[in-house]
């Protein structure tokens, strides 16, 4: 099973974060690691493909808070493992629950503000994007946690990358120009991680405390894309959580 790991985060040895890829999994074709019980896969895998994964970080599914993601700008603090009602970021500071963030080309960003011992894990889509939920999720951990944008550490994860990911001028359009770019047929392309990336930025997080994983979900077949293999991608999981 390969899990993506990040060095920013890694450098913090009471954090726990790891994201799932295709590998390691039960279920059939594409399906691979699908950890998603809402694509058509056999609910029976799924449960053996999310005991696999969560074993291999090290925990279980009952100290994890799911969302239920609608590609919003909603965020919930959680301090109880389980299944949450429509969100697309959660924050907490409780230590032992983790946040599963589900993705096939969104990218997930996950927050982690070491003085305060608090973290996020937010699903940033096009859409979340064009609604600044990183943005967001920022001016949550600073009303409710007390969180110094400068303090915090993020990950921009694995997504659909500028290579790839062709979008209509209405949706590059919601972006800086730097966030896209139009090819000589005068097909747009779209930077989901550095749209986020500007999020952070314009936010008060420092340069040095962000890191950009590179991979593009679309063309790696590591990773699950929905761009790619449409109604037979699977879901990955982004994990973040402190360790009790
Ligand atoms: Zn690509």
């Amino acid at each position: 099973m390969t899990i993506v790991r990040s060095e920013v985060l890694t450098k913090f040895p009471q954090l726990l974060f790891g994201m799932s890829t295709v590998s390691g999994g039960v279920s059939a074709g594409t399906f691979g690691l699908n950890l998603s019980f809402n694509v058509n896969d056999d609910p029976a895998n799924v449960r053996e493909n999310r005991r696999k994964f969560f074993s291999a970080l090290g925990i279980t599914e009952e100290c994890v808070a799911f969302t239920h993601q609608q590609h919003t700008s909603h965020i919930l603090s959680v301090s109880v493992p389980g299944q949450n009602d429509t969100c697309d970021a959660l924050v907490t500071d409780k230590k032992g629950l983790f946040l599963a963030i589900s993705v096939a080309d969104c990218a997930p960003v996950m927050l982690y503000d070491p003085r305060k011992s608090v973290i996020a894990g937010i699903h940033a889509g096009w859409r979340g994007t064009a609604k600044r939920i990183v943005e967001k999720s920022i001016q949550h951990m600073i009303r409710d946690n007390g969180t110094e944008p400068a303090d915090l550490i993020a990950f921009i994860g694995p997504s659909a990358g500028k290579c790839c990911y062709e979008v209509g001028e209405e949706v590059a359009a919601q972006f800086p120009n730097e966030c896209s770019a139009k090819n000589g047929n005068g097909k747009y392309f779209l930077d989901v991680k550095h749209a986020n990336l500007v999020q952070l930025l314009e936010n008060g997080v420092r340069n040095s405390n962000i890191e950009v994983n590179k991979d593009c979900t679309i063309h790696n077949p590591l990773f699950h894309s929905h761009r790619r293999d449409g109604k037979g991608s699977g879901r990955m999981f982004a994990v973040i959580g402190l360790q009790s």
